[in-house]
């Protein structure tokens, strides 16, 4: 069993459409990942953070807004560019620098709805590393409930008047870009969202907190946001007056299969570790994964990866013909990352006393994982989102 099952860990098994100029890309990446980013990881668990120059360097080497239009600086490039950047990432088990937030979240709001001059004016800096990029959605009593949000922007003079308050924000500390969804209250009528593009670096009113301190995931920064009368040029208003949330809902569908597809490579990457694992370590005299309790744990953690492996292409490639649906990805979402916490978990259990240990990767990627059922809209709400289509 042992050789074949290692290849299913491998990126080889894809069937997706990868060319060569992916590869060279996914080349690129893992060593960045690898000799760039790994040595540095405890530091910036350490500091809560990634230093800005790393964004920097990872825009040297193309490893931001591939998707972005080449006319905008970006790679012109698919989601597949994202998709090798992300296993590899996944492979190396670092966090930092959340290179798909800023790509695959961030970016395509402003290619898909900013104006000529906010693309020309961002989308650079943001290619270059420039500008790290967040998305403000969560506050402190609305998460789920999207609409529930308090942020208000209310208009004065030819600016936005901003004020209310963001939690969980990733790249809170860091961000020179943050789309920011608030309601906006004309004339003191119902508000409904809108987004705003906040240039956020010495910026008056704007208060960012501490990274906050994580269960996992403790080398990417997440922050607490306050506004208190920060004031926008009326040129930040993203997109159309009160079409926030429906620009919202159409980009989650992106960032919940980019959730999808990092969850597939991280029960993959557990998997590869927790076979050579119980291959060397010796318990009565034999391997563990001689013991028939061993193998039939992974032998349904190996074919469910598979199964699940086989959905998420089907989601990728509904993508790249543009018919992939809020109800997929969300299907996508749901199973992915509770079978990416399940499986985690039972390979923690297999390495025994070691698996509770954060210099074994397992311990690792057991942390990092569990936020995955929650953030991207709760798994729950996923269900809602099946559960109302049927
Ligand atoms: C590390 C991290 C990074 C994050 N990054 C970002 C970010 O960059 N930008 C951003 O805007 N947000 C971010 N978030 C916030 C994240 O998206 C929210 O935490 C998530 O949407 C859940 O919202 P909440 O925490 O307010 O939970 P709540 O809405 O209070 O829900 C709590 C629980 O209640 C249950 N529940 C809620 N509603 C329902 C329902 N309708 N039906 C059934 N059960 C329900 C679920 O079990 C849910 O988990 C991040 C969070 C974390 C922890």
């Amino acid at each position: 069993m042992s050789g074949n099952a290692a290849s299913w860990a491998s990126p080889q098994r894809s069937t997706l459409p990868f060319s060569e100029e992916h590869e060279i890309l996914r080349r690129t990446a893992s060593r960045f990942f690898q000799d760039e980013c790994v040595p540095h990881r405890q530091a910036w668990e350490d500091a809560g953070m990634a230093p800005r120059q790393i964004w920097r360097r990872a825009g040297e080497l193309g490893l931001l807004c591939m998707s972005t239009p080449l006319e905008y600086g970006g790679g012109g490039g698919d989601i597949l560019h994202s998709i090798a950047v992300m296993e590899e990432q996944v492979r190396a088990g670092v966090n930092a620098p959340m290179l798909s937030l800023h790509n695959d979240v961030v970016a395509p709001y402003i290619s898909r709805y900013g104006s000529s001059a906010q693309k020309a004016h961002i989308l650079p800096r943001m290619t270059k590393g420039e500008w790290i990029g967040a998305v403000a959605m969560t506050e402190p009593q609305s998460g789920s409930d999207l609409r529930g949000i308090r942020t208000t922007a209310r208009p004065d003079g030819d600016t936005w008047l901003v004020n209310g308050r963001k939690t969980f924000i990733s790249h809170g500390c860091t961000a020179d870009l943050i789309v920011l969804a608030a309601k906006t209250a004309i004339d003191g009528a119902n508000e409904r969202i809108s987004l705003f593009l906040v240039e956020a670096s010495g910026l008056r009113g704007l208060h960012r907190g501490p990274p906050l301190d994580k269960l996992g995931q403790a080398d990417a920064d997440t922050a607490e946001l306050a506004f208190e009368d920060m004031r926008l040029p009326a040129s930040s208003l993203l997109g159309e007056l009160g079409g926030g949330f429906r620009m919202l809902s159409d980009r989650l569908v992106e960032e919940r299969l980019m959730t999808g597809v990092g969850a597939v490579a991280t029960i993959e990457t557990a998997l590869a570790h927790t076979l050579a694992y119980v291959k060397q370590r010796q318990a009565f005299g034999q391997p563990i994964l001689n013991f028939q309790n061993t193998r039939f744990t992974l032998a349904e953690a190996y074919t469910e990866a598979a199964v699940l492996r086989t959905f998420m292409e089907r989601c990728v490639r509904a993508f790249l013909h543009n018919k992939l649906d809020a109800v997929e990805a969300a299907m996508l979402k749901d199973r992915a990352t509770d079978l990416q916490c399940s499986i985690v978990d039972q390979c923690l259990q297999l390495h025994g006393g070691y698996g509770y240990i954060l210099d074994f990767p397992i311990a690792r990627l057991w942390c990092d994982s569990r936020i995955a059922k929650i953030y991207g809209g709760a798994n729950e709400i996923m269900k809602e989102i099946i559960g109302r289509a049927l």
